[in-house]
């Protein structure tokens, strides 16, 4: 592309972008701090996924000092569902910096705002071209598969050389006079149009300067990264429920507890509010009854009952983090009182929202809800027919 091409490029580009933006609630106003949560919430997160975790936060943490200023139980309940929670912590440690060494004024240098906890080159570029209008290009995946294609590279994009050689040509191209619409053009057309599997180049208003489809090479372009094989990983989760449908949850770790976390909770359920939960190997059942019995020795469901018949399994929960395939065996454990743990929580299973918790636990909770359910159903059925077989109902 020569200089010329690249001139006509930018007017193309720019002029599509006026046209075939997306209405997305950040673009309503490229004030910092809404710019900062929502190029944060869209990090490993899709569009349509994060608007209603967008409006929801904006609305209770309106400025940086609210965000600042809240719990951060409360901020995680705000970002539960949404996954990669250390994002949500680093947000409030970055408003914290901010009202403490900026006056709770979000900074406009560069430099600033890259000392930020969270925040890297990409996010940096982003928050100061559109909220700041400096003259800093994106590079993320999608602007790098755009750009890769727009030149034909070859090879695996994410490699040190390649990756920095594409930051050089994303700086190039980037438009002096419209950083901000310029960068969010480019990520735009990765987005919709220059998509990783069938690209529109016949919509394509870089079409007539894309080297990858003069040569007919757009799909063969990023060749595909060779992927981590996949990790299974099996748990058994016990939910608690007394006779008022209250249950058990633990705290992560930095709230405390970290012994009986560091003992039997894998880090993948124990950042956030959780089930007593443990990683199992063969005999699922009683390795969750040795569990429960060395979570608290001498702890007993009811009375002169063992654990394997206060325990009812539910059905399996299967759930995926990044390369990790992840299995739970969910168990009821009906208990005649909940036990104390330093820092636990009591609350009811049907009622977890007043509490953050990831994806995960809340599968597991619906599990553990649908098996209540089948067994009181199950139980009603009993009583209306006496004559019936008697059936063993949990409920
Ligand atoms: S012409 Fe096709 S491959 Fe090239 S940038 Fe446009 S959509 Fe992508």
């Amino acid at each position: 592309m020569n200089a010329a091409e690249l001139m006509e490029f930018r007017l193309l580009l720019l002029a599509w972008f006026a046209q075939h933006k997306r209405e997305l609630p950040w673009r309503a106003d490229a004030d910092a701090y809404r710019v900062w949560v929502s190029e944060i919430m869209l990090q490993q997160t899709r569009v349509a996924a994060v608007i209603p975790y967008y409006e929801r936060f904006l609305e209770r943490f309106p400025s940086i000092a609210a965000l600042a200023g809240a719990p951060e139980e409360e901020v995680l309940r705000f970002w539960s569902g949404l996954g990669y929670y250390s994002r949500a912590r680093n947000l409030q440690r970055a408003a914290q910096e901010i009202v403490a060494q900026h006056g709770g004024i979000f900074p406009s240098s560069a430099e600033d705002v890259l000392a930020l906890p969270g925040i890297g080159a990409y996010t940096a570029a982003a928050i100061c071209s559109i909220a700041f209008g400096q003259k800093m290009a994106v590079l993320d995946g999608n602007v790098a598969r755009v750009i890769a294609r727009l030149f034909a590279v070859r090879g695996d994009l994410r490699a040190g050389d390649r990756w920095r050689g594409l930051q050089e040509r994303a700086d190039w191209l980037l438009d002096g006079h419209a950083p901000g619409d310029w960068n969010q053009a480019m990520m735009e057309l990765g987005a919709t149009i220059c998509t990783p599997r069938a690209p529109q180049c016949l919509l394509c208003p870089a079409g007539q300067f894309c080297a990858a489809r003069k040569q007919g090479s757009q799909e063969e372009i990023p060749e595909k990264r060779v992927k981590r094989a996949t990790e299974p990983v099996t748990l058994a989760a016990a939910v608690f429920l007394d006779a008022r449908g209250k249950t058990l949850l633990l705290p992560p770790p930095a709230r405390g507890a970290e012994e009986l976390t560091a003992a039997h909770v894998p880090t993948l359920v124990s950042r956030m509010w959780h089930f007593p939960t443990m990683a199992v190997k063969k005999n699922v059942e009683r390795e969750l009854t040795k569990y429960l019995e060395a979570l608290r020795p001498g702890l007993r469901a009811h009375a002169g009952e063992r654990w394997s018949q206060c325990m009812q399994r539910c059905s399996l929960v299967r759930h995926a983090v990044t390369y990790r395939a992840i299995t739970v065996h969910p168990y009821c454990v009906r208990i005649a009182k909940l036990p104390s743990f330093p820092g636990a929580k009591k609350v009811a299973l049907d009622n977890l929202s007043s509490v953050p918790i990831s994806n995960l636990t809340r599968k597991i909770a619906q599990a553990a809800l649908a098996e209540r359910a089948a067994g009181t159903a199950e139980k009603r059925s009993v009583r209306r027919k006496p004559a019936a077989p008697k059936i063993a109902a949990f409920w």
